[in-house]
């Protein structure tokens, strides 16, 4: 099949949109995305300046969806002065798996000259997951204790970086599969939080505040185009599974969307252009009746961190692997 644009043989078809594409214009279409989320999104304020650039710190974990975000940000802003970029990567402790893939992370950031910072759970937080996996005193998967942590070690050192943005390679697959297990679930508070931690905040850091608000440029790419866009560019991306994944309702609604995009190619965009919709909705009724979480956090009496209660999850779960 010849590509829609010129005479040259297609390498994928996408059967959401009906599109044929060479190497060359689907790679130009992949960066044409990201760069419409970062212009819609208005990620770059207009009073960025040489001498007060935005500062995007982007998590880079040396997986496919990091390691492209990665190259289209520094081919697109790299030698943009109004824009700094820092790559943060974040070691959880995982023997065999993530050695390898900070090896991908270290390889691109010197390949684009890119600053690039790396955090261990086992200096920051005194664990490793693999301990942890092994231990888990409170019996939950592993996926569930390494997010809260990689949650709060991205957030803690991206202020610390002075992050304006905390930028994140969640592909459009990601993003419908997270939406649909927040419907599912009910859970309407986490579908209100989508608009508040990436689509409507980016106006309204509190001056001195730590919150960093994220961005997802990615999100418009399907996860397959993702991996093509990898292998075409030859960007060093690490592709084994973790030893410890394990997020089996996530596998099962993958599966789902992967089944209902086949029959009904465009599900995925469909699904997320009404759930940006209900979450703002739903953020609006929040904040409007005074329900909103922002006003009920403290901080947590040990590390500082945004919480509900006198202690956090992570400073919780830390405590319960040290005794266990
Ligand atoms: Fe952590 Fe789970 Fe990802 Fe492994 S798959 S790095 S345990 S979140």
């Amino acid at each position: 099949m010849e590509c829609d644009k010129c005479d040259r043989d297609a390498v994928m078809h996408a059967a959401y949109s009906g599109a044929h594409l060479c190497e060359t214009h689907f790679c130009a279409s992949v960066e044409k995305r990201v760069r419409r989320r970062v212009r819609e999104d208005s990620l770059l304020p207009a009073d960025a300046t040489p001498d007060d650039p935005d500062t995007w710190v982007i998590g880079l974990s040396g997986g496919k969806d990091s390691v492209v975000l990665t190259a289209i940000l520094d081919e697109t802003f790299g030698r943009d002065p109004r824009v700094e970029l820092v790559a943060l990567s974040i070691h959880e402790g995982i023997e065999g798996y993530r050695d390898e893939s900070l090896d991908a992370c270290v390889e691109l950031a010197a390949d684009l000259d890119l600053r690039h910072e790396v955090v261990t759970y086992e200096e920051e937080l005194g664990v490793r997951m693999d301990d942890v996996a092994e231990k888990d005193p409170v019996n939950m998967a592993p996926c569930a204790y390494c997010g809260v942590f990689r949650r709060d070690l991205l957030e803690s050192h991206a202020a610390e970086l002075g992050a304006d943005k905390l930028l994140t390679g969640h592909n459009l697959d990601d993003e419908a599969q997270t939406a649909l297990m927040n419907v599912f679930e009910g859970d309407v508070r986490q579908v209100a939080k989508h608009f508040d931690a990436s689509l409507g905040s980016f106006d309204e850091r509190e001056e001195g505040s730590d919150f960093v608000p994220r961005a997802k440029p990615l999100r418009d790419v399907p996860e397959k185009e993702v991996a093509l866009y990898a292998h075409l560019k030859e960007l060093p991306a690490h592709i084994t599974e973790c030893p410890h994944a394990s997020e089996a309702y996530r596998g099962e609604i993958q599966r789902l969307l992967l089944k209902l995009e086949e029959n009904h190619p465009g599900t995925r965009h469909s699904i997320m252009a009404g759930y940006e919709e209900l979450a703002e909705l739903a953020a609006i009724r929040y904040r409007s009746d005074g329900s909103d979480d922002a006003g009920e956090l403290g901080e947590c009496e040990r590390c500082g961190s945004k919480t509900a209660r006198d202690v956090c999850r992570k400073c919780r779960l830390i405590d319960a692997v040290e005794a266990a």
